[in-house]
């Protein structure tokens, strides 16, 4: 049963009881109107010290290849830059502790990219799944023998997608299906998901057309880009037909620690992280990683969007964190320095800005803009992805007013600085919450 106070205002706390799941909102003291147990608080005044003796003193599952290192490895990280704690990477299969109940385990993808990082959190009676990896039966059979080994005898009693990536939704119906366990996800991560993993529209693909022709990439990339338009039913398991809402700023009462949802944007609609204070962890899913910028594209179902915009005024909300977090990424190692890594992905993003903004002293295309951003040669693959982040940038900036767009007479948009001179940018980012749309 799901109960939801109407007196608070704060949040929303979704708790696990033994009763079933309840949910209330907390208040603006902070405290829980209804449903979170005495028992369920226990745990909620861990710091960091007593999660490296926990982490310590964590007990090995039954014949699951858990795996940790010394405690020594977890300390204090420095503020001024990254640092990578000296764990196990699991074998696929094998699970690592991050935290007291936390466990992080790979799955592989068939990618350039070859794995994801997914996490399981451990409640009193069951298995929290967060993320799932990419269909099929490689990545069943790996989580098959996680559940055999690592699970020390409990259910899994929820699954939790952080947002619609195959790699993170793929399994998200097997395992729901094999556990008869509901699917959290946020609305539109879960509706996107479905239709994008529906049968292909029967519709007319004039507006994808008109995209990529107004792109100014070649006929033959346009047709490849309009072909592989078909959704990715292939490669995910069909997804549940029902969902349980996540929200932003909601709490997840788990063994008695409070991990509340933030909710990014532009990687994808409305990404849901995780954050457990007490524990000092992050589970950030794909919207910070360590070593590789998140893809923020502009796509052909909404060819007008800002989705730079969104990433970077949402990316401010983790500036907040204290650096001792330890981040939890769906992709390369877990780290310490969540406000450093923020700042870079902002300065990463502010060098393209200036970049395409200095290359637009006269009126060029987007597929004519990407080599100023991408100077390796590129596979028709990987242009797609370049062209989506280019437009990314250029729509950015066009909504900033820094450049002007129009169609030229061979219906491709062209884009020109509205600056006297190109100018850097860097003062002006991150964008203000509301760009201006010219
Ligand atoms: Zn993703």
């Amino acid at each position: 049963m799901i109960i939801f106070s109407q007196v608070c205002l704060a949040a929303r706390v979704v708790s696990i009881t033994e009763s079933g799941i309840t949910a209330a909102k907390i208040n603006t003291s902070g405290h829980c109107d209804a449903s979170v147990t005495t028992g369920e608080r226990r745990f909620m005044s861990l710091k960091w010290a007593f999660l490296i003796i926990v982490f310590t003193a964590a007990r090995r599952h039954g014949g699951c290849g858990y795996r940790r290192k010394s405690c020594t490895t977890m300390a204090i990280p420095p503020v001024s830059k990254l640092s990578f704690p000296d764990l196990n990477i699991p074998a696929p299969g094998t699970v690592t502790a991050v935290g007291p109940g936390v466990m992080w385990l790979r799955m592989p993808l068939p990618f350039d990219l070859n794995h994801i990082n997914l996490y399981l959190l451990e409640d009193h009676d069951g298995w929290f799944v967060v993320d799932t990896g990419l269909g099929g039966n490689r990545t069943q059979g790996h989580w098959e023998s996680i559940f055999d080994h690592c699970l020390a005898g409990k259910p899994v009693k929820g699954i939790i997608v952080t947002h619609l990536h195959p790699d993170h939704v793929g399994q998200a119906g097997f395992i729901s299906e094999r556990w008869r366990a509901p699917l959290w996800m946020t609305r539109t991560e879960y509706f996107t998901a479905r239709a994008l993993s529906s049968a292909p529209s029967e519709a007319s693909q004039w507006p994808v057309q008109q995209h990529y022709q107004r792109s100014g990439i070649s006929p033959e990339l346009q047709q490849q880009a309009v072909q592989a338009e078909g959704g990715f039913s292939g490669f995910i398991c069909p997804l549940p037909r029902a969902y349980r809402r996540l929200q932003h700023d909601d709490r997840l009462t788990i063994n008695g620690n409070n991990w509340r949802v933030m909710v990014g944007r532009g990687h994808a609609p409305e990404h849901a992280c995780l954050y457990a204070e007490e524990l000092g962890l992050l589970i950030s899913g794909d919207q910070i990683l360590p070593n590789i910028t998140p893809n923020i594209s502009v796509y052909s179902t909404e060819p007008e969007a800002n989705p730079l915009a969104d990433y970077l005024d949402s990316l401010q909300q983790f500036r907040a964190l204290a650096d001792s977090t330890l981040v939890l990424p769906a992709h390369n190692l877990p780290f310490y320095g969540v406000g450093h890594r923020v700042q870079q992905l902002i300065d990463h993003h502010r060098q393209k800005l200036d970049t395409l903004l200095a290359a637009t002293g006269k009126p060029k295309s987007a597929a004519e803009l990407m080599p100023a951003l991408f100077k390796r040669e590129l596979s028709p693959h990987q242009t797609m992805f370049a062209l989506g982040e280019c437009l990314a940038h250029l729509h950015y900036l066009m909504y900033r007013g820094d450049l002007q767009r129009e169609l030229d007479d061979r219906d491709i948009y062209r884009y020109r600085s509205t600056r006297p001179q190109a100018q850097a940018t860097t003062a002006a980012v991150p964008a203000s919450a509301t760009p201006t749309r010219v």
